[in-house]
């Protein structure tokens, strides 16, 4: 049983600091790091401050399985997850059995780490520029026990395209926010690495350019699944119609917004 005398004194400093989450933050201090009330102030304090919960725990859940995470990469998102769902179900109903996925900016590595999980015979590619997260995205494999190809490479070099074989899917969440949104970010946010989040002026710049550049490593018919920012779904559409996409379709998140768009790369090149 935690001091609750001391746990009250926790939850109170966080919400006097603005955490609207401060009971739910302040029980996963306490529960990760019990018997330990210096190591939990300390950890309070800094959560108090706006630093993230999760690069506090070094550990978060993506889809059900654990995640390691640092400042080195991005938190994984609850709304990333539709991306599983959605790459999950082009498998089954088109009877892909032993897919080739490719992953582009996998950060934590969390998307190929998590489709590896629910489809164990698929060929999986993390591509990630940073080197630092490219070892997050080995530890996460180890932690969930899953082999999968981690390419350290910048996915805006062609160089890059042609390390990779012919692929059924290619998934990608990319940086997307827009400077305007960069200047107003949540405190929270401000702590995770910039060339996570930032797309350019318009925010899609990863998409005009990874469209373009990895439309030709698609097998015919094969798929191309952005996630995407609130309100960028048309943009991103009319991006992939010109590079001869189709079947365009959107899809929401658990706070319905569109969130992923999903396209098919057209039969004659
Ligand atoms: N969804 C993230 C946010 O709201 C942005 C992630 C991204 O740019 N891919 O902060």
């Amino acid at each position: 049983m935690v001091n609750n005398e001391f746990f009250r004194e926790c939850v109170s400093l966080m919400k006097k600091n603005g955490i609207d989450s401060a009971y739910f933050d302040t029980k996963c201090i306490f529960e990760d790091f019990p018997e330990d009330n210096e190591k939990i102030f300390s950890l309070v304090k800094k959560r108090a401050s706006g630093y993230p919960l999760q690069y506090l725990l070094g550990q978060w859940e993506f889809y059900g399985y654990p995640f390691r995470v640092n400042e080195d990469v991005l938190i994984p998102r609850a709304d990333t997850e539709l991306l599983i769902e959605n790459v999950v179900d082009i498998c089954r109903k088109n009877n892909l059995s032993s897919p080739k996925i490719a992953d582009l900016c996998s950060g934590s590595g969390c998307i190929a780490v998590t489709l590896k999980k629910q489809i164990p015979s698929a060929e999986i590619y993390a591509v990630e520029i940073s080197e630092k997260a490219v070892e997050v995205i080995r530890e996460n494999a180890v932690l969930n026990d899953v082999e999968i190809n981690i390419f350290h490479a910048d996915v805006l070099e062609s160089e890059t395209v042609k390390k990779l074989p012919e692929l059924d899917i290619i998934v990608c969440n990319p940086p997307y926010l827009t400077q305007e949104e960069m200047d107003g970010l949540q405190k929270e946010v401000t702590f995770e690495p910039p060339s996570a989040l930032f797309g350019g002026t318009d925010g899609l710049d990863f998409y005009r350019k990874i469209t373009a550049l990895w439309k030709n490593s698609l097998l015919k018919n094969g798929w191309l699944l952005y996630e995407s920012g609130d309100g960028q779904h048309k943009d991103i559409k009319n991006i992939l119609g010109k590079n001869n996409f189709y079947n365009i379709t959107f899809s929401r998140d658990l706070n319905h917004i569109i969130r992923n768009v999903t396209a098919q790369k057209q039969e004659d090149k």
